[in-house]
């Protein structure tokens, strides 16, 4: 170590909860526990350092003297740091040798790649533990005629009408739950067309509750008056694994979503209005039906329509400051570059059979001639959906912002584009827009 008087040494260091990416001339630094971003770009001081930084060899931590600390990028960059607590200076002549930082390192549970250099037996017992929901439309029949249907199940869990007549039958459904005996699965959503029409829904339940899986049941509210009577045949409030959610579009019929709650206060299974909406004006109603009837628990669903673009833009695209707010943890970034935590481990049964990973994607295979372990096989090691990562797709792999970024969802087949946010391209100066 240079103990040169003349110019004393330091050791900077960047904090292990910091997360920073740099792709080309530019660099982002995202403090993990209070939210704050600094960019830069074209600053080479900068760069060179951020470099020497991210060597194996430094983790985290450099020697600078007092002549480097007086360049002006580098002296704005250390006192950004420090005033963002992000990082600091330490002198090296208080310290015996080089401070140890830990960096994070990127290790994931169960990595399916680890998997893969493992036995045939322990691939086996392991795969299946990283289903974890299933969605499974059993049947498609409904007599109403929302706008939204068929398209709004390719956005967000949402009933469909086919009219076709087809359905999962209920022995092929006791066939899928006797396979996943021991596998790591949680929840059920069961979904329509109108599953009180559905004639195995009681045996369905039945299994449900012998396996002890939680279950979700998405019923219109439009279908839940008339369907009063099967769903007080149905024993809904038997435990406390079942939730019902209710599905609302726009137009309302006030009075008959009236009707819904009332029937609804004679069950104890808890209930969450589901909104579906195209607009604000359609969130002001929402708001003023759920303040009108003291509804308590509500989840709402921005629906794209190809002609609402700019509902999306203001409701639903990210920018710097909701990136900030929304404060991702360093777990969540990790997960984030290598996995897409909003699809991973989910599966969707079609009423024709056909199971997806992910709605918008081709089916990995069909309940008639493939086995469930088969299929979380074939989507853990070859398929595209639960891994897909903001990484691989084209603008996101080229912004310095794709951890902080939500995971891709259904929005992005929807809009057709990837980059739902007024940060791409970037600039610096954080007044980009698309
Ligand atoms: S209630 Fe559901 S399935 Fe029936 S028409 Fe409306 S969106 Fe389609
Ligand atoms: S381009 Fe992609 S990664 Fe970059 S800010 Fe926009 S959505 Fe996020």
């Amino acid at each position: 170590m240079n103990n040169d008087n003349s110019n004393p040494q330091y050791w900077f260091y960047l904090d292990n909860y910091v997360h920073l990416e740099r792709l080309g001339n530019r660099v982002l630094l995202y403090n993990s526990l209070t939210g704050e971003i600094r960019e830069y770009m074209d600053n080479q001081e900068v760069l060179h350092l951020i470099e020497k930084l991210q060597s194996p060899e430094n983790l985290l931590v450099v020697q600078l003297g007092e002549k480097e600390l007086k360049d002006p990028e580098i002296s704005a960059f250390v006192h950004d740091m420090r005033n963002l607590f992000m990082g600091d200076l330490i002198e090296a002549s208080r310290s015996t040798g080089k401070p140890i930082q830990l960096a994070p390192v990127l290790k994931l549970h169960r990595d399916a790649d680890k998997m893969k250099t493992e036995s045939f037996r322990s691939v086996g017992v392991n795969v299946m533990k990283y289903l974890d929901r299933l969605a499974l439309y059993v049947n498609d029949s409904c007599t109403l005629d929302c706008g939204i249907c068929s398209s709004a199940r390719k956005q967000f869990l949402w009933c469909n009408r086919g009219n076709t007549g087809a359905e999962l039958h209920i022995d092929k459904l006791r066939q899928l739950f006797d396979q996943l005996v021991g596998s790591d699965l949680r929840y059920v959503h069961i979904l329509g067309g109108n599953i009180l029409a559905y004639p195995g829904l009681h045996e369905l339940i039945s299994i449900l509750v012998e396996h002890q899986l939680k279950r979700t049941f998405y019923i219109h509210y439009l279908n839940l008056a008339p369907g009063r009577e099967s769903l007080q045949n149905l024993g809904l409030t038997l435990d406390n694994y079942s939730q019902m959610n209710v599905l609302v579009n726009f137009p309302v019929d006030e009075g008959k979503l009236k009707i819904t709650c009332q029937i609804l206060e004679n069950f104890s299974i808890p209930v969450t209005f589901a909104f579906a909406l195209q607009s604000e004006a359609e969130f002001t109603e929402a708001e003023r039906l759920i303040s009108a009837l003291s509804i308590d628990s509500v989840s709402f669903h921005p629906f794209f329509n190809g002609q609402n673009l700019e509902f999306f833009e203001q409701g639903v695209f990210v920018d710097r400051q909701s990136l900030s707010a929304a404060r991702p943890s360093l777990k969540e970034i990790h997960s984030r570059q290598v996995m897409n935590p909003f699809l991973f481990g989910n599966l969707t049964v079609l009423t024709n059979g056909d199971i997806h990973a992910g709605i918008n994607d081709l089916p990995l295979g069909n309940l008639s001639k493939d086995s469930i372990y088969d299929i979380v096989y074939r989507e853990v090691f070859q398929g595209q959906t639960w891994r897909r990562s903001r990484k691989q797709v084209i603008p996101c792999r080229d912004c310095v912002f794709s951890a902080l970024c939500p995971p891709l969802s259904h929005y992005e087949y929807a809009l057709g584009k990837n980059n739902l946010c007024r940060i791409w391209p970037l600039n610096i100066d954080g007044k980009a827009a698309n």
